[in-house]
């Protein structure tokens, strides 16, 4: 018997899983200095190392004795695809073999990642495909952080400059890992925190917790009606976070100096698209320093709204913009891969 456990080997440790200062102390506990860990971090963030061999400032005899115990997660690029207008989507396999999509969006001097919090999500927004999903599971932090440095290393030299957390998933339902991964991201990957946005649904418990536990990011709120009851009828969520609650979570949200918080609107029409509703929107973002993203709908299968058409989105906009309101239309990008908002469903049925 004693033989036979000997034989059944330890699970390695995932390194990656680790925050800085976890890591330090686990590398003391392994009797290796702080500088180590250090290096380690420097490697696996910035220099595209994969593996502990990878990692060619430590020597052979360390790389060695570290992987005996240890190893390095990645993700697995199961599908690339490149939409005519530049945006790519990448299909991450995970190491449970669950899956998520990130996107790659180049503009002008930026390179923004689109990356996901969730496999699946459990909001059930109505008009967005990966809420059929249902929510399949949390990731961990360092699987939303790999999704940036998969992305850096596919797309190197080129380096991603700006992060959104808009992919699959409800950032605010993953609080924990999704502030841990925040962390990482301005620390190890060297992202600023002025060029990283958390969208939510509008979780009002989530909003207020996130600037106590979290770097100071940017804010998008998905607010997508301006009446409870339409927007309880399209976002279940709304149920238990009415409009006049999220607003004044934001209100008292802590920005960056000269920043505003962003609101999507998705505009769908006959539901969420009159002039009234324009006006009603003015109304409600009075006093908040705020801009508006229109985004007319994204069609996918099954899908049982419709996208206004033109003539309606930019009257919708002039109403906002006479109200001094900042509002631009979203030109959906990557429609033709199913990259655009709400498309997202990692090769999920
Ligand atoms: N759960 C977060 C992150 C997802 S962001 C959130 O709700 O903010 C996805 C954005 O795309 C949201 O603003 C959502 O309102 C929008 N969206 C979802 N489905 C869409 C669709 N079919 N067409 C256009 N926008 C959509």
């Amino acid at each position: 018997m004693v033989l036979l456990y000997k034989t059944i080997s330890m699970p390695k440790t995932n390194l990656k899983a680790f925050s800085g200062q976890e890591l330090e102390s686990l590398f003391r506990e392994w009797d290796l200095p702080a500088f180590r860990a250090r290096q380690f971090l420097h490697w696996i963030y910035e220099r595209h190392a994969v593996s502990i061999e990878g990692i060619t400032e430590f020597s052979k005899d360390l790389r060695e004795k570290l992987a005996e115990k240890a190893y390095v997660s990645n993700l697995a690029l199961l599908e690339k695809r490149i939409a005519d207008d530049g945006t790519e989507k990448f299909l991450f396999g995970l190491e449970d073999g669950e899956s998520v999509e990130s996107v790659l969006i180049p503009d002008d001097n930026r390179l923004t990642l689109c990356i996901s919090s969730q496999v699946g999500c459990a909001m059930r927004c109505r008009f967005c495909i990966t809420g059929k999903l249902g929510l399949r599971r949390n990731l961990r932090a360092f699987e939303i952080v790999d999704q940036i440095i998969s992305a850096n290393r596919l797309i190197s030299p080129r380096r991603i400059t700006n992060v959104v957390l808009m992919g699959m998933g409800e950032p605010l339902a993953n609080f924990d890992e999704v502030v841990q991964a925040l962390w990482r991201i301005r620390e190890h990957l060297k992202i600023s925190k002025r060029r990283i946005t958390l969208s939510t649904a509008g979780i009002v418990a989530g909003i207020r917790e996130l600037p106590e536990r979290a770097p100071r990011i940017n804010l998008a709120i998905s607010l997508n009606a301006t009446t409870d009851a339409v927007r309880q009828r399209i976002m279940p969520v709304a149920k238990a976070n009415p409009i006049t609650a999220l607003l004044d979570a934001c209100r008292r949200f802590p920005l960056q100096r000269g920043r505003r918080i962003t609101f999507e609107y998705v505009l769908l029409k006959g539901v969420n698209d009159t002039s009234e509703d324009a006006k009603r929107l003015t109304a409600l973002l009075k006093g908040i320093p705020a801009k508006v993203n229109l985004i007319p709908f994204n069609p996918h299968e099954g899908s049982e709204f419709q996208r206004p058409d033109d003539e309606r989105v930019f009257s919708f906009q002039a109403i906002l913009m006479a109200g001094n309101l900042t509002a631009f239309v979203r030109k959906s990008k990557g429609a033709d891969i199913l990259a655009a908002c709400g498309q997202l469903k990692a090769g999920y049925r």
